[in-house]
C-alpha cells in the first residue's frame, strides 16, 4: 500500500517493466552450461543462448573469476580520456583475429549502440573529406540493426517501427536474399546476380554520391530465420560498392563471434567491410559489451581532419565489460571454441534438416553453423504463413518450456515478410549429444503441438 492509501500498481509478474507479460515464463534463480533453472529446480536447455549471447554458456567459473579480478583493479574509468591493460588487450586480440585492415577498436554497450557509432563515422568520415553530400545509409529487408532510433531506422522490420514514425530516419533500402522466399527457382546459382542488381538499381535511383554506407548482416539473424547469403553475393555488393565510393558495415551482433565456425562470419563469405560490429556473444553475457572495429586508415584521416572521431558515452570501454570480453576471448582460445562450432555446428545444421524438414508444417530449415532457423507456415507449398491471431509461434515456445526447452521466436509475419520462425542458437560449448537431445526433443514438441492442433 502507498501511503496515499491506494493500492500500489503492480504488473501482473512483478514491477519490471519490458518483459514479456503476455507469457507465464519461469523465474529464472541459476544457469550451469547450456543449462538454466527454474525456481522450482526445474531444468532447461538454453537452445538460443538467451538470444544468442552466452556463448560459453552459464556459470562459467573462469570467465566470472577474470571479471572479479578486474573489478577489483578498477572497475571504471572515463574511457574518453583513459585507457586501460584490459581494454587495450582486448582491442589488440580482436584487431589480430579481425578481416584485413581492421586494425582500431571501440567498446560500446550494446548492438545497438555500436551500429549507431559505425553509421556515425561513416558518415563524419564522408564530411571530412568533403562530401557532405553522402548522407543516407542503405539497409537490407529483412534485417535488424537494433532498437535505438538510429539503429531501428536501419531496421527491415515494419512492426517494431509500428509507433516511432516521426522519430524515425528515412532510410534507403534494398531487399535482403532470403533463400525461402526469394522466389528465384535456382536461389545459388542466381541469388547474387540478382540481389546485386536490385541494389545497384537503388544505387542509382539515389545518386551514388549521396550515399554514406551500405550495412548488412553476413548472415540475417531474427529478421530471417539465419539466412545465408548466396555464393558470391557479398564479392558483388562489396564490389557495387568499391566502384561508387560507398562504405560498407558488417553488423555481426548476432552471426561473429565463432556462431558461424569462424570468429567473423564475413570473412566465410569473402565479405571485407571497412566497419565491423559484433555484440552478444563478445561478453557471453557477463557483462554489456559490443564493438566497433574500423580501419586504421580511416582513423588516421580523421585524424588529419577534425582531430579524431567525434563520439562518447559514459561506458566507452568501461574495464569492467572489456574484461568480460577478454576473459571470454581467452576461453574461446583455451577451448579452440572456434573449432569446436565449426564440428558440432556442421552436425547441428544436418541433424536439424534431417530430422525436421520431414515435419508438417515446417516450412524451411537454414542457418550456419551454431545459427539456425525454421519458419513454420501453415501451407509448406504456398508457403502461406499461419494468419497471426493463431499466434502458433508464441503457443508452441509455452510448449517446448514444459518439455524443458528454452528458444527464441520471431512472430513473423506481421511485418508481411514471414512465418513464424524459431531462432536457434545454443551456447558454442555445446556437445554433439546434446544437439542430438536438443533436436530430438524440439522435434517431438512440434509434432505433438500440430497434432494438439488438428
Ligand atoms: N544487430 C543485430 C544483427 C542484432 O541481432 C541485434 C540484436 N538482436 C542488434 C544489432 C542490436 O543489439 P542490442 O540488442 O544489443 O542493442
Amino acid at each position: 500500500m502507498r501511503d496515499d492509501g491506494r493500492q500500489t500498481v503492480r504488473y501482473p509478474q512483478g514491477n519490471v517493466l519490458l518483459r514479456n507479460l503476455a507469457r507465464d515464463f519461469p523465474v529464472i534463480t541459476h544457469g550451469q552450461g547450456i543449462h538454466l533453472f527454474d525456481a522450482r529446480g526445474k531444468r532447461y536447455l538454453d537452445a538460443s543462448a538467451g538470444a544468442l549471447v552466452a556463448s560459453v554458456g552459464h556459470g562459467n567459473r573462469e570467465v566470472v573469476d577474470r571479471i572479479h579480478e578486474q573489478l577489483l583493479r578498477v572497475a571504471y574509468v572515463n574511457g574518453t580520456h583513459f585507457t586501460t591493460e584490459v581494454t587495450e588487450a582486448l582491442a589488440s586480440r580482436l584487431c589480430t583475429l579481425a578481416p584485413p585492415g581492421l586494425e582500431r577498436a571501440a567498446f560500446l554497450g550494446s548492438g545497438s549502440e555500436a551500429v549507431e557509432a559505425a553509421v556515425k563515422f561513416a558518415r563524419q568520415l564522408w564530411v571530412e573529406r568533403g562530401q557532405p553530400q553522402r548522407t543516407k545509409v542503405i539497409a537490407r529487408v529483412p534485417g535488424y540493426h537494433g532498437n535505438t532510433l538510429y539503429a531501428l531506422s536501419l531496421s527491415g522490420r515494419p512492426h517494431y517501427k509500428t509507433f516511432f514514425g516521426p522519430l524515425l530516419s528515412e532510410v534507403i533500402t534494398t531487399p535482403a536474399p532470403y533463400p525461402y522466399r526469394s522466389g528465384l527457382e535456382d536461389y545459388a546459382r542466381d541469388g547474387a546476380e540478382h540481389y546485386a542488381r536490385l541494389l545497384e538499381e537503388t544505387l542509382r535511383r539515389e545518386g551514388p554520391d549521396t550515399i554514406a554506407a551500405f550495412i548488412a548482416e553476413p548472415v540475417i539473424g531474427s529478421s530471417a530465420g539465419a539466412s545465408p547469403p548466396p555464393p558470391g553475393y557479398f564479392e558483388r555488393v562489396s564490389a557495387l560498392c568499391r566502384e561508387y565510393g560507398i562504405l560498407t558495415i558488417a553488423d555481426e551482433v548476432m552471426c561473429g563471434c565463432g556462431r558461424t565456425g569462424r570468429f567473423f562470419a564475413s570473412e566465410l563469405f569473402h565479405f571485407q567491410p571497412d566497419l565491423l560490429v559484433l555484440g552478444k556473444g563478445i561478453s557471453g553475457g557477463y557483462a554489456p559489451l559490443s564493438a566497433l572495429l574500423v580501419k586504421q586508415a580511416h582513423v588516421e584521416e580523421m585524424r588529419q581532419g577534425s582531430g579524431g572521431f567525434m563520439h562518447a558515452q559514459t561506458y566507452l570501454q568501461a574495464p569492467a565489460m572489456t574484461a568480460a570480453g577478454l576473459a571470454v576471448l581467452d576461453y574461446f582460445e583455451r577451448y579452440d571454441l572456434v573449432s569446436h562450432a565449426a564440428s558440432v555446428g556442421a552436425h547441428f545444421q544436418r541433424k536439424l534438416r534431417e530430422v525436421l524438414s520431414p515435419l508438417p508444417f515446417v516450412g524451411s530449415v537454414q542457418g550456419v553453423g551454431l545459427l539456425a532457423g525454421v519458419e513454420l507456415v501453415e501451407d509448406t507449398h504456398s508457403r502461406r504463413p499461419f494468419p497471426r491471431t493463431r499466434k502458433v509461434v508464441e503457443r508452441l515456445l509455452a510448449k517446448l518450456l514444459e518439455r524443458g526447452l528454452v528458444l527464441w521466436s520471431n512472430t513473423g509475419h506481421a511485418d508481411g515478410v514471414h512465418g513464424d520462425l524459431l531462432m536457434l542458437g545454443p551456447p558454442l560449448i555445446i556437445t554433439e549429444a546434446e544437439v542430438d537431445e536438443l533436436v530430438d526433443t524440439l522435434s517431438r514438441g512440434i509434432r505433438q503441438f500440430f497434432q494438439e492442433e488438428s
